[in-house]
């Protein structure tokens, strides 16, 4: 079903990528309800009709924002189950809580990866010390053990070298189900981000190239400079990944690249990403704007990009204290830099605070000019 503007676009979280959504929708002429069980404020409510606060298991607070919409979806994976098969019962859920549901959960990805032959690293799932050394013993060292369940920018896990005793590993995932994978090694990582509508059409932006910092992405080089093979890899991928899920919205794909040449797939974000963000300013369409499409039931647009970009996080570490943002200055005087913030009130270390892109001629024009702008803002 369609739901052209000015229909009310139902946004379960409240982060930056609800935010961006909101502003793109809310130029197309749609409404905006964001449910989120952050404080009154949050990043997408600035610019939401409706912000509701509550926890994703109140039913009544739940049931009060389904009236108000006409579609829903979501723009972080980690919601209860129970509220996504609640909202699903009501209204239309693009992508579906079956496709959340399976992103939302690392065994379940990756079985479905397995299932659907798509490549990614060899893993063994575990759930005590026992299963744990026998699944090292299989897949060698090194190797990484993550958890199952609610991990995202290296959260949860933990790398197992040779030197690396397994009973003191094991005690940072007691209790809990975790994922043990081979240690892939890579000459770099992308990810290609892209939409899928409800008539199974696909769009994606091309292929970018990630570089991340204390497992936090920092820099997103767009296009990525591989080979155009490696490049068409990574976009089978992801229609892999979109039509295994019978995917609806805006999905990104990181992968590897592997030292032998081989693309695989790391992880599946069921939603805009990170690393999609420079689409705003270097894509005819971007990433939120296909999202707003998609999940509408909208044809897509084109996603194609138009000039060479790299995208640089903003993390909190950089703010002096946590009210006083930095001096912009490098940023602003560029000409070709756009700067994004979030909205977040107070800065914290490592939290994502806001990016900047620097669009260029080339792409190495780009990324000399984004590193020197990171520099004068005393990244390092
Ligand atoms: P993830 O949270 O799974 O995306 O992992 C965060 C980062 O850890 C990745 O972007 C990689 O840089 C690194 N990493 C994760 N898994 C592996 C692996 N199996 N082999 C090598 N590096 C990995």
């Amino acid at each position: 079903m369609m739901f052209p503007p000015p229909s009310t676009i139902g946004v379960l979280g409240g982060g930056q990528l609800g935010r961006m959504l909101a502003l793109e929708a809310r130029r197309a002429g749609h409404r905006i309800a964001i449910f989120t069980d952050e404080p009154q404020g949050c990043p997408a409510g600035q610019f939401a009709d409706t912000e509701i606060n509550a926890s994703y298991d109140d039913t009544e607070a739940l049931n009060r924002f389904l009236q108000q919409v006409d579609v829903v979806t979501a723009e972080f994976e980690n919601i209860p189950a129970s509220c996504l098969q609640a909202v699903e019962a009501v209204k239309p859920l693009r992508p579906s809580s079956k496709a959340l549901f399976t992103t939302q959960h690392r065994e379940r990805e990756k079985n479905f990866l397995r299932d659907q032959g798509i490549a990614c690293a060899p893993f063994r799932v575990v759930d005590d010390l026992k299963s744990l050394e026998a699944a090292v013993a299989e897949l060698g060292r090194p190797c990484v053990i993550k958890t199952a369940a609610f991990g995202y920018d290296g959260k949860g896990q933990c790398k197992v070298t040779a030197e690396t005793n397994l009973a003191d590993a094991w005690k940072g995932f007691e209790g809990h189900r975790a994922v043990v994978e081979q240690w892939v090694s890579f000459v770099c990582e992308v990810s290609v981000v892209g939409a899928r509508g409800i008539d199974g059409s696909m769009a994606t932006h091309g292929c970018v190239e990630n570089q991340h910092t204390h497992h936090i992405l920092d820099v997103t080089i767009a296009p990525a400079r591989v080979e155009p093979q490696i490049i068409a890899q990574a976009v089978e991928l992801w229609k892999a990944v979109a039509e295994g899920l019978d995917y609806i919205g805006t999905m990104a794909v990181e992968m590897f690249v592997t030292t032998d040449g081989q693309v695989i797939v790391n992880e599946i974000a069921p939603r805009p990403h990170n690393s999609g963000h420079y689409t705003i300013d270097a894509c005819r369409t971007n990433q939120f704007q296909q999202q707003q499409r998609a999940v509408c039931g909208l044809p897509l647009g084109d996603a194609s990009q138009h000039t060479p970009a790299v995208m640089i996080n903003l993390l909190g570490d950089i703010w002096p204290a946590p009210l006083i943002h930095p001096d912009w200055s490098p940023v602003l005087n560029h000409p070709r830099a756009k700067l994004h913030l979030y909205g977040k009130r107070e800065a914290r270390a490592r939290r994502k605070m806001g990016h900047f892109t620097v669009l260029g001629d080339t792409i190495d024009q780009a990324l000399n000019d984004a590193l020197a702008i990171r520099k004068a803002l005393g990244i390092g």
